[in-house]
């Protein structure tokens, strides 16, 4: 597989939905590289790269111990509250923060060590029972129950879309998700900033810049299919 090639595909990709959408916002990728070997991260990063996706805990301290030079890791899966300690002093962005009880022992652990963790919030924006995230219209409550924890800035929303190519409704979910980043952006709560608006994938990625994503998480179209054996 050629990874130079894939990632210029991706870029004039972007470039295109980026001029098709109606904001002008600059997209930060992520390169997701659960299941895939540190060459390729290394070869990635060659090219340009910094941040690289990873969803679970495991995979990613084994990774970032053996990645060649400077490289963000964004932990982008569930985690378990007993899983905190290995990763909150190690990951750029935590964009999966999704409970209380979630951010109480990040914090307890950054507070410690006289850190701040930055975090996205992840939201379940198509109310799917398999994926986490708290529900969109509790999205302002839960910000506003995240101010105890003085350790913790949120630097925007996060949304894994369902998977479906029914464009209509993922329109309409993205749309909504910018409405709340939107809504969010002017906001009179500490440490809490609207810097990204992390949503669209491998095959939802333009949908997504179109509808004002300015982060994307990109696995598949980077890396080729994924072997979980
Ligand atoms: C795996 C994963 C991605 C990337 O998925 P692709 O379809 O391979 O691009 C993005 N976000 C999250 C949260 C993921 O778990």
């Amino acid at each position: 597989m050629d990874l130079k090639e894939n990632l210029e595909k991706l870029y004039n990709e972007i470039s295109e939905a980026k001029e098709s959408s109606n904001f002008n916002r600059d997209v930060k990728l992520i390169a997701v590289s659960k299941t895939h070997p540190v060459e390729m991260i290394n070869e990635f990063h060659k090219l340009g790269l910094n941040d690289f996706g990873e969803n679970k805990v495991q995979e990613l301290i084994s990774k970032f111990d053996e990645v060649n030079g400077e490289i963000n890791f964004h932990l982008i899966g569930n985690l378990q509250t007993n899983k905190v300690k290995y990763i909150y002093n190690k990951v750029k962005l935590i964009q999966s923060l999704d409970r209380i009880k979630l951010a109480k022992e990040i914090d307890k652990r950054a507070k410690a060590d006289d850190i701040s963790v930055d975090c996205l919030i992840q939201i379940n924006i198509g109310e799917e029972e398999s994926k986490s995230g708290i529900l969109y219209e509790d999205t302002e409550k839960f910000i506003y129950e995240l101010q105890e924890y003085e350790s913790i800035n949120v630097k925007g929303l996060m949304a894994i879309a369902p998977n479906t190519g029914d464009e209509l409704l993922l329109r309409k979910l993205f749309e909504k998700m910018n409405k709340m980043f939107e809504k969010l952006s002017s906001n009179n709560f500490d440490r809490v900033e609207m810097k990204y608006l992390s949503m669209g994938m491998s095959n939802d990625f333009k949908l997504a810049i179109k509808e004002g994503s300015n982060m994307i998480r990109v696995g598949s179209k980077l890396f080729g299919n994924r072997n979980y054996n």
